[in-house]
């Protein structure tokens, strides 16, 4: 099957763009590396009137970082975060991230934003950045507001985003230099939709941690129990983990629950927080 006929519009600016979006009234989409957007249109799951291709405008391309974090572009690509093309992200967490998103060829073309607003449960973007505390900038022609990660994500492929905005800026707050971190994701082959994943974040000397599991029904959950252990003892074991994923997902089948525990185990073991004797 192919797309159903659309208006298709590369405009030059975020202020072009913005008012086409406005202007289209619920019916125009933005397309950013169409990596997603593409196999919607051909399946004929969405049909908009009109496609705003995002993907060249330097508003949404830059990337700046500063004593207060790092801000990147909503159309900075997978592959350039996992190149390090942007000095700030380099050696950040989310270059091994992105490394690990699908393969080269989507890599060049999805982007961080792109994957945000399309909010597929299995998705890495949405995993990571909430475990880093993100928070995104969303911008129409009405002006900008500022948004936690936290709540942004509604549930599968749903968000608070409105038919007329697009999402900005993505801002990473700083990281400690003491920070630990760890992500693991399973899935059966690369590209597939991951069947278990988990992200810590440690920052020792701030006594605080994030915890996350994802490739759920909906939204990643946070776990803050096991983050105040983590935060508070420097580790977990296997027994508390499991209690946790227990705790957060009470009416799973105790498969996805063991599933849960062992990605947690692992991202805890590449963060060094895994309990000493504990599998990972
Ligand atoms: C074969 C294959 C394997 C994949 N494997 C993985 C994987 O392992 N891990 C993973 O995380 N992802 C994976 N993906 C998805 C990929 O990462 C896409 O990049 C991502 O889902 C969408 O990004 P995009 O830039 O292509 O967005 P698009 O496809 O252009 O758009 C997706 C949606 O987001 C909206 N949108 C785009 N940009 C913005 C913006 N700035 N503001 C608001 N709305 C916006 C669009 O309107 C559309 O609804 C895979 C994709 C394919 C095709």
């Amino acid at each position: 099957m192919k797309a159903a006929a659309f208006d298709y519009h590369r405009p030059g600016s975020l202020a072009e763009a913005l008012e086409l979006l406005r202007a289209g009234e619920g019916a125009a989409k933005a397309m950013s590396g169409g990596q997603s957007l593409g196999p919607m249109l051909n399946l004929r799951l969405t049909r908009p009137a009109t496609v705003v291709d995002i993907s060249g405008l330097a508003e949404l391309r830059r990337v700046h970082g500063s004593a207060s974090g790092i801000d990147v572009g909503a159309a900075v690509t997978h592959a350039e975060i996992e190149d390090g093309t942007h000095a700030p992200l380099r050696g950040h967490p989310v270059q091994q991230a992105a490394a690990g998103i699908a393969y080269r060829a989507v890599r060049n073309r999805g982007t961080v934003g792109g994957s945000l607003a399309h909010a597929d449960p299995a998705a890495d973007w949405m995993i990571v950045m909430t475990a880093l505390g993100a928070e995104l900038s969303l911008v129409s022609s009405r002006g900008t507001r500022r948004i936690p990660i936290d709540g942004f994500m509604q549930g599968a492929y749903t968000t608070v985003i409105d038919a007329d905005e697009l999402i900005q800026t993505v801002h990473l707050p700083p990281l400690p230099p003491d920070a630990r971190w760890g992500y693991y994701k399973f899935c059966r082959k690369p590209g597939e939709f991951a069947e278990t994943s988990a992200a810590v974040l440690l920052a020792p000397s701030a006594r605080t941690a994030r915890v996350v599991l994802g490739a759920l029904d909906g939204a990643p959950r946070l776990l803050p129990g096991l983050a105040a252990h983590i935060a508070g003892h420097g580790s977990a074991d296997a027994e508390t983990i499991a209690a946790a994923v227990r705790q957060a997902l009470p009416d799973s089948d105790a498969i996805d629950r063991k599933r849960h525990a062992a990605g947690l185990r692992r991202a805890l073991a590449q963060a060094a927080l895994l309990a000493e004797g504990a599998a990972a």
